[in-house]
């Protein structure tokens, strides 16, 4: 019996014939309608596990850059959803026609970590970029809600995509910080157990990590009490997976941002890709809300909605299912309980459990993170974070630290993850698309992974346009090298006085929880990638991050934002569209 006989049988019997697989074009294509949610990547899941030689064939081969090879696709899941309303892509309230006709030797399309380090990367070549973001910032979607992990590369399968690009990613960190003037903390993650009789057993698992290539050592209670002294008690022995680190992801997205615009890339937001045309197997143009642009390269960085992307190309051989994961961020006055570790864990995370770092972790910024979960959705932009998310997260994680309690918390934050079937990242050429390049279904570790997807997409983009009779040189002026907002609260008394005295901005601190400066805030809106919302300068320089969450100096900066671009003040939003924060002066037109 072939495995699609058997797949089908199977569907049959789960789903009552409402749902069916079918071959076509080397994808296994699944097809019906179901009202729940998870039955849908149950289905998928199923099919995955039943074709599974093909898939792990599809991914090598794919990575062979056989991508003309038409005999080999992933799980694409059609199956409609009849359980309630499937919200469409969130778009842009923009209408113009400022890109109409523009002809990029690159369209990069996502503004989160994948497309800012790819622009970046692009940049090092004397070429034409143009990046489009939908939202109206950088770093909007999965970029800005996950832990800032850089991972190890520990729970990735050998051969892998992700492992690849982890374990490449990880080691280009230290680097790709210090140009950037990003902070960066290789500060170890501690995985740590209770039961003693386990020491034999994870001096054995060395040699596994050894054979993964990545750093691991094992110590015992004695030193895990002396570095983490927040830690349960009866937590002792730990693995201890010193590569690593962490790192504050919007400031890293929109740092390579900005360094790609210095080199010469142009960045669009609110600038949605809508459809696209093709011709011979090439995408001819590309529609948007700004205008119709015609690249003669397209790269797919669009996150949660980069198989829609693949879908306008006629390229769709791979389906996203998104996931849900919540974070809680507690007040820094606790970090003390969890002090150098960048993240802690009981080291008896199931492998299903489809989230592989989180846990307690210490961001770079000094706040502790707990979480994420991890829940299948329909819903790709849903970033609204659930009590039962939190409560459950907040539970779970005691046992790794009696301290975490609820009065800790500040606030909380939503990402939407967007894994394959086949669980593992989409960077290919197109298969069928002839300019078009996936970095697609970049779910965790997409962050850690990012620099390296990047050095390699860039280098696929300038094969197309040599391959397509274009001569592409080096950027002879390229500067890796960002030049950071300075963080008076980070200076020494005598760093602070030469600041002040060169801009008196500087002495004046409007964020008292988080120690920033109305000169940090100016500065923030004028950097090379602009912004002109409350949420653009919080991202940037943290007022509004800490314990009051901007009760204080949120007025502040709506007043700093309105001055500095020249706008009333019921005109400085939130974050963009809609979210105005101030809609008239109040008691006008009474006497
Ligand atoms: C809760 C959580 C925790 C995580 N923790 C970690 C971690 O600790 N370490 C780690 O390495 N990874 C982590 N990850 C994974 C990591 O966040 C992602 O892999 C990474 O951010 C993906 O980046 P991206 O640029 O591919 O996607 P995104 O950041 O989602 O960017 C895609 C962008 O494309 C835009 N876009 C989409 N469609 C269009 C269109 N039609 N036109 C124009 N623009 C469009 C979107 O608006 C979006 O901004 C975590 C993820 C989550 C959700």
């Amino acid at each position: 019996m072939s495995y699609l006989t058997r797949l089908n049988k199977q569907l049959r019997n789960e789903f009552k014939g409402r749902v069916w697989a079918r071959e076509s074009d080397g994808c296994l294509l699944l097809e019906g309608t179901l009202d729940n949610w998870d039955d849908i990547v149950r289905s998928g899941n199923m099919a995955l596990h039943t074709r599974k030689k093909d898939t792990r064939r599809f991914i090598h081969d794919l990575q062979k850059e056989t991508s003309t090879d038409t005999r080999l696709g992933g799980i694409v899941n059609n199956i409609q959803y009849t359980g309630g309303d499937r919200e469409p892509m969130v778009l842009p309230s923009l209408q113009d026609d400022a890109l109409e006709g523009q002809r990029p030797d690159v369209l990069v399309i996502g503004g989160g970590i994948s497309g800012c380090t790819i622009a970046r990367e692009l940049a090092r070549y004397d070429i034409d970029i143009l990046l489009v973001e939908k939202e109206h910032d950088l770093a909007m979607q999965a970029s800005s809600r996950n832990d800032g992990m850089v991972h190890p590369g520990v729970d990735l399968r050998k051969g892998s995509w992700k492992y690849h690009y982890n374990l490449k990613g990880n080691a280009l960190y230290g680097k790709l910080c210090e140009e950037l003037g990003v902070d960066f903390d290789r500060s170890g993650q501690y995985v740590c157990f209770s039961n003693p009789l386990l020491k034999p057993f994870l001096y054995l698992t060395l040699l596994y990590w050894k054979w993964l290539g990545v750093p691991a050592r094992v110590i015992g209670k004695k030193e895990l009490r002396r570095l983490e002294p927040g830690l349960k008690k009866d937590l002792v022995l730990a693995l201890v997976f010193p590569s690593t680190g962490v790192v504050c992801p919007y400031n890293l997205t929109i740092a390579c941002g900005e360094n790609a615009v210095q080199n010469g890339a142009r960045i669009r937001v609110e600038t949605a890709v809508l459809g696209m045309d093709s011709n011979g197997g090439r995408i001819t143009a590309v529609r948007t809300n700004r205008g119709t642009i015609y690249p003669k390269v397209v790269v797919n960085a669009a996150g949660v909605f980069s198989d829609e992307i693949a879908g306008m190309a006629g390229d769709r051989f791979f389906s996203i299912h998104p996931r849900r994961g919540s974070n809680t961020i507690l007040d820094k006055k606790f970090t003390q309980a969890l002090a150098r570790t960048s993240s802690a864990k009981i080291g008896t995370a199931s492998k299903k459990a489809h989230t592989k770092g989180g846990g307690v972790v210490r961001t770079v910024h000094w706040n502790i993170l707990v979480g994420p979960d991890a829940l299948e959705t329909p819903e790709r932009e849903n970033f609204s974070a659930e009590r039962g998310s939190i409560e459950a997260t907040m539970k779970k994680f005691t046992a790794t630290c009696a301290r975490l309690n609820m009065a800790q918390i500040i606030t909380y934050f939503t990402g939407v993850r967007s894994p394959t079937f086949e669980e593992d990242f989409v960077v290919c050429k197109g298969r069928r698309c002839a300019n078009l390049i996936h970095a697609a279904g970049i779910q965790s570790p997409g962050l850690t992974a990012a620099p390296a997807i990047a050095i390699d997409v860039a280098k696929w983009a300038v094969e197309l346009l040599e391959a397509a009779g274009e001569t592409v040189s080096p950027n002879a002026r390229f500067n890796p090298v960002r030049k950071r907002i300075p963080h008076i609260a980070a200076m020494s008394d005598e760093e602070r006085a030469a600041m002040i005295k060169r801009n008196p901005d500087y002495g004046i601190i409007l964020c008292r929880c988080e120690e920033v400066s109305k000169g940090e805030i100016i500065d923030s809106l004028r950097r090379p990638v602009p912004c002109d919302t409350v949420d653009g300068v919080k991202r940037r320089v943290r007022p509004g991050m800490g314990r009051c969450q901007g009760g204080f100096c949120g007025p502040l900066v709506l007043q700093i934002i309105a001055e500095e671009k020249k706008i009333p003040f019921e005109m400085v939003t939130k974050n963009g569209g809609q979210g105005n924060i101030l809609y008239g002066p109040t008691k006008a037109g009474t006497l």
